[in-house]
């Protein structure tokens, strides 16, 4: 049972925490035979600067937020194993045990509480819109009777359903594809939350064709997503504030957004973790 070692090991790792002040070391994720155990961390493939799969590399925010929350624990890097969530996908993947923590653009949300568990947040993002770099839509509001792509399951799209009915939602497994798809003419514009618009847009390959609109209209808390019944979630906001304050978040951000034409809001980031339910 996996998620019952990554449970154990989250122990092992806490004692570790409380060990180290009397000089004691971390081996946490070991098994009792010292073969090291893998943690399966869920993040995006397909999101320049948040999460992002090229070859066996791995970068963006949010995986940077996984490895140093992964190595708190007690993981070291080659433990870590990680596994595409796509937005659909992540209660599912954490309610089924397929990962163990999920790291993607993930926002909490009571709906999803229902299902599974968060920490932190780690970062708060604001839902926007992404258009041609000739477009005069300024906001939501602009997009009756336009053809808008997001991505099915996520906040996004189902925002858009709910307070803007008159807009043609398409829906696609990511927002790569939406991009695609208004790169080909097809749809007006794309919305979700603005860092991943703004990842996007500062893809080699989209340069100069599209621009981020830069009037948010929501709040997307992201969280770290956990199985319901987890007895982590306060080590991983112990994790996520240490971040913060070492300045190992700021430099997370500005390393993986670098080149995006993107700066975070200041007045709700960096954020303080919720208390764990
Ligand atoms: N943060 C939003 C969500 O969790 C949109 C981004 C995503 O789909 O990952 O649904």
């Amino acid at each position: 049972m996996r998620k019952t070692r990554f449970a154990v090991a989250a122990m092992a790792a806490a004692a570790a925490l409380t060990l180290s002040a009397c000089g004691g070391g971390s081996d946490g994720g070991s098994t009792s035979e010292g073969e090291a155990e893998k943690v399966r961390i869920g993040i995006k493939f397909d999101q320049p600067g948040l999460g992002f799969k090229d070859g066996d590399t791995y970068t963006g925010f949010d995986v940077e937020v996984a490895k140093y929350v992964a190595n708190e624990l007690g993981y070291k890097e080659d433990q870590l194993e990680f596994v595409e969530s796509p937005s659909a996908n992540r209660e599912n993947m954490l309610s089924t045990g397929q990962v163990d923590m999920i790291f993607a653009t993930y926002s909490i949300t009571d709906e999803r509480k229902e299902q599974v568990s968060f920490a932190g947040p780690y970062f708060i993002a604001g839902q926007d819109l992404l258009v041609p770099t000739d477009s005069d839509i300024g906001g939501p509001e602009d997009l009756e009777g336009k053809k808008l792509c997001s991505v099915t399951g996520s906040t996004s799209a189902q925002k858009i359903k709910d307070k803007y009915p008159g807009v043609e939602l398409v829906e696609q497994p990511g927002y790569a594809e939406c991009v695609t798809v208004m790169a080909g003419g097809q749809i007006d514009a794309v919305t979700t939350d603005d860092i991943i618009l703004a990842g996007l847009a500062a893809q080699p390959s989209n340069a100069g064709k599209f621009k981020v609109v830069g009037n948010t209209f929501s709040e997307e808390r992201y969280g770290v997503g956990l199985p319901k019944d987890n007895d982590t979630c306060e080590d991983v906001n112990a994790a996520i504030t240490k971040m913060i304050e070492e300045g190992a978040w700021e430099e997370a951000l500005d390393t993986s957004l670098e080149g995006a034409d993107f700066s975070y809001n200041e007045e709700v980031n960096p954020p303080e973790p919720d208390a764990c339910s």
